[in-house]
C-alpha cells in the first residue's frame, strides 16, 4: 500500500487501514472525482484549470485511490496519468471526431444491445466504470452513472432468446463488474438458460483499475456461468501489479480464461519497447494478449491517436522478435460500423521451388 493515499476527501498520510484499502467498495466510494483534489495534486496553471473545468462538464473523471497510487500525479507525461486525468485536448475537437464513429447506436435491435456480427452480440449493461479512461470509445455514454434496469436487461435476454444465430453474448459497458452483483448473476444466469447460447464473455477493466473487485464471492458466482471468458484492458506494463496479478490468478483458478485488449495510445504504449514490456508482463501473469485496437476517431480522443503505419511498424518488429504467445491481433474498428479489420504485418512466402 502507498505511503501517501489520495482519496475523494483529499490527500491523506496514513489513516487508511489495510482492510479498507483492499475493499473494493472503499476504493469505489473514495474515487477521486472532483477538480479540487486533482488541482491540489498536480498544481496546474490557472488556464489549464479552467480548461479542466470545461472538460469535466463534458466528460466526468473518476480515479480509484489504488490506480492513483501507481503514478506520480505531477508528471503530466506519465502513461498512467494520461489515461485518467482530464486533458484540455479532450474539448478541442481539432480533427473533428464524432461521438459514435462505429455507429453502435444504429445496430441496436433493442436498447443497449449491439448486434453487428452474426454469431455474437454485445450488451451494454451499465455506463459506470471504476476509472474513466480518457481514450474510451464510449465516452458519449458517461453521463449520470447508472446500470440498465431489469426491464431493459430482460428485453436483451428476450432478443437473444428469439435469435438462434447468437451463440455468444459479450457483457460490456461501462464496466459490468460495477453493476450490482445480484443483477449480474441473474442476467448471466438468464442468458445461460437459453438453449442456443453457448458462451459468455465479460469485458471489464477492473483487473487493471480496481483489482480488489475480483473477490472470492464474485469468482464463485462467475464460475457457475462457464464457459465464460473475461477480456480486460491493460495498456501499460506498470498496470500489471501484484494486486492485478492476484485478481487474474483468482479468475484463472475459477476456470475463467483472461485475455487482454489494449488500445494503441500515443505516448502510452505506441513504441516497441513499451509495448514489448506490456506483452511480456501479461504473459508472465498468464493473460493472453488478444487485440490491440487502433484508437477510434471518437470525439475528445484525438491526442491519443497514433498513425496506423507507426502501429504496423511496431507490430512487424514484435512479430519478428517476441514469443508468439505474446502477440495480439492489431485491429481497426472501421468507422461507419462495418466491423473490425485486422491489420497484418506484411509477410512474404519463400519462392516456390
Ligand atoms: C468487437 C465486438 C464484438 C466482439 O468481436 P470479437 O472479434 O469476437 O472479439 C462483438 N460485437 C461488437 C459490436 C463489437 O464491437
Ligand atoms: S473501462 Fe472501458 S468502458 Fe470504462 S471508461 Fe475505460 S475504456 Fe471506457
Amino acid at each position: 500500500m502507498a505511503d501517501r493515499v489520495v482519496t475523494a476527501g483529499g490527500i491523506d498520510k496514513a489513516s487508511v487501514s489495510f482492510e479498507e484499502w483492499n475493499d473494493w467498495r472503499w476504493q469505489f466510494r473514495n474515487r477521486v472525482r472532483s477538480l479540487d483534489v486533482l488541482a491540489r495534486l498536480s498544481n496546474p496553471p490557472s488556464e489549464t484549470l479552467a480548461d479542466w473545468q470545461e472538460v469535466l462538464r463534458h466528460y466526468p473523471v473518476a480515479i480509484t485511490p489504488y490506480y492513483l497510487s501507481l503514478f506520480n500525479p505531477d508528471d503530466g507525461d506519465d502513461p498512467l496519468r494520461m489515461q485518467c486525468f482530464p486533458d484540455s485536448r479532450e474539448i478541442h475537437f481539432s480533427l473533428g471526431g464524432v461521438d459514435d464513429p462505429l455507429c453502435e447506436e444504429r445496430d441496436m435491435p433493442v436498447p443497449g444491445l449491439i448486434h453487428r456480427y452474426p454469431d455474437r452480440c454485445l450488451a451494454i449493461v451499465t455506463n459506470t466504470c471504476a476509472v474513466y479512461c480518457r481514450h474510451c470509445n464510449r465516452k458519449r455514454l458517461w453521463d449520470k452513472e447508472k446500470s440498465a434496469t431489469r426491464q431493459r436487461l430482460q428485453a436483451m435476454i428476450d432478443y437473444v432468446g428469439r435469435t438462434p444465430n447468437l451463440r455468444e453474448v459479450i457483457v460490456s459497458g461501462g464496466d459490468p463488474l460495477m453493476m450490482p452483483e445480484a443483477t449480474l448473476d441473474w442476467f448471466l444466469g438468464s442468458l445461460k438458460a437459453i438453449p442456443h447460447l453457448e458462451v459468455l464473455r465479460i469485458g471489464s477493466r477492473v483487473p487493471a483499475t480496481l483489482p480488489m473487485r475480483i473477490t472470492k464471492g464474485l469468482c464463485a458466482m462467475l464460475r457457475k456461468r462457464r464457459p465464460l471468458w473475461l477480456n480486460t484492458q491493460f495498456n501499460h506494463s506498470r498496470e500489471v501489479t501484484p494486486e492485478s496479478a492476484k485478481a487474474c490468478e483468482m479468475l484463472l483458478e475459477a476456470g475463467i480464461p483472461v485475455s487482454n485488449q489494449s488500445v494503441l495510445l500515443k505516448g502510452v504504449n505506441d513504441d516497441y519497447a513499451s509495448m514489448r514490456e506490456l506483452l511480456y508482463a501479461l504473459e508472465r501473469i498468464s493473460v493472453r494478449p488478444y487485440y490491440l485496437f487502433q484508437c477510434d476517431p471518437v470525439r475528445g480522443t484525438d491526442h491519443f491517436r497514433t498513425d496506423v503505419w507507426r502501429g504496423m511498424e511496431m507490430m512487424e518488429k514484435l512479430w519478428r522478435n517476441v514469443s508468439g504467445l505474446c502477440l495480439p491481433r492489431y485491429v481497426i474498428d472501421s468507422p461507419g460500423g462495418r466491423g473490425k479489420i485486422p491489420l497484418q504485418p506484411f509477410s512474404f512466402l519463400p519462392e516456390k521451388g
